[in-house]
């Protein structure tokens, strides 16, 4: 892991043991204030230490494998998206063009994707997407997420694609398939 502090590394230890970590129990563990609490939360899931969820994080899971559950294909190492549901199922797409899809169809409390430059497991929703560039790994119109606004903008540039956020990208996904 990246940067964090030791008390986030501690935080992140406890998390990998208990898969999830409510704002009250980091408040009675560590004995510190609400605010705290959510700042370090907020810390570890920009860093791709753990997902968000209501009132508190989860886990990220590392291995995102198996079949995608929109086309079938088996994901791939730079690829791979994964989403939990509400109803605490686990579900594997190929790349984002499934996982955004996906997400449509399932509602989530978190979701995980890959960073396409170095193969990172990053928080979905905290992900920057090129959307339909040239380059076309997996499924089309091509969706790729990384890490950094900054890679992905230069991606973008360098190969014809549109940057998103989150949003945009679920939005423009969900044009998509409503216009195929
Ligand atoms: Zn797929
Ligand atoms: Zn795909």
């Amino acid at each position: 892991m990246k940067n964090l502090s030791p008390r986030q590394h501690e935080i992140f230890n406890l998390l990998e043991s208990s898969g999830h970590l409510k704002a009250e129990e980091i408040q009675s563990a560590f004995k510190v204030s609400q605010a705290t609490a959510y700042r370090e939360m907020d810390n570890l899931a920009r860093q791709g230490a753990a997902a968000k969820i209501p009132g508190g994080i989860a886990k990220i899971e590392q291995e995102i494998a198996g079949r995608c559950i929109q086309c079938k294909r088996e994901s791939r190492p730079n690829l791979a998206f994964g989403l939990h549901t509400e109803k605490g199922e686990k579900l594997n797409a190929c790349c984002p063009h499934c996982g955004l899809m996906a997400l449509e169809m399932h509602p989530a409390v978190s979701a995980v994707t890959t960073d396409f430059f170095y193969g990172t497991i990053i928080n979905a929703a905290q992900a920057w997407y090129v959307l339909e560039s040239l380059v076309n790994p997996c499924c089309s119109p091509s969706v790729l997420s990384f890490a950094s606004r900054e890679d992905a903008k230069r991606f973008a540039g360098a190969f014809n694609g549109k940057l998103a956020d989150f949003s945009q990208a679920r939005q423009h996904n969900h044009k998509l398939m409503h216009f195929s």
